[in-house]
């Protein structure tokens, strides 16, 4: 789960490279898992996400709350940016796999959220 935290970190293309504090979850635990990060302890945030769900859409979750917690602390800027667009790439599911995609046109652009192999 740390691999998938730090590939949609990296994949945000913040300013300043985010640090993961805290990720606290009990397998067979029903309650959500948290993922703390921020840019420096003080301005962490901390992302939720159900574990339980099926895989694309925890990753979706994931990385949907993340980019809202790096639009608040880097307001401003669009994180990921669309290429060659003004808007951030939105999330979404595509062939069972979780996507960042141009909302405006998935064919303009759309990537793996996490890249090949990450468990
Ligand atoms: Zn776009």
């Amino acid at each position: 789960m740390r691999l998938a935290v730090e590939a949609v970190l990296d994949g945000l293309g913040l300013p300043v490279p985010w640090t993961i504090f805290d990720i606290d979850w009990t397998p067979g635990s029903p309650l959500p898992m948290t993922v703390t990060v921020g840019p420096r302890p003080r301005e962490a945030v901390v992302a939720y996400c159900d574990p339980h769900g099926p895989w694309p859409e925890t990753v979706v979750r994931l990385a949907s709350d993340l980019q809202d917690h790096a639009c608040e602390v880097h307001w401003g800027r669009p994180f990921p940016p669309c290429p060659g667009h003004t808007h951030p790439l939105a999330t979404g599911v595509a062939g069972g796999v979780a996507v960042w995609e141009c909302p405006v046109s998935p064919r303009h652009h759309r990537s793996p959220i996490l890249p090949d192999g990450t468990p």
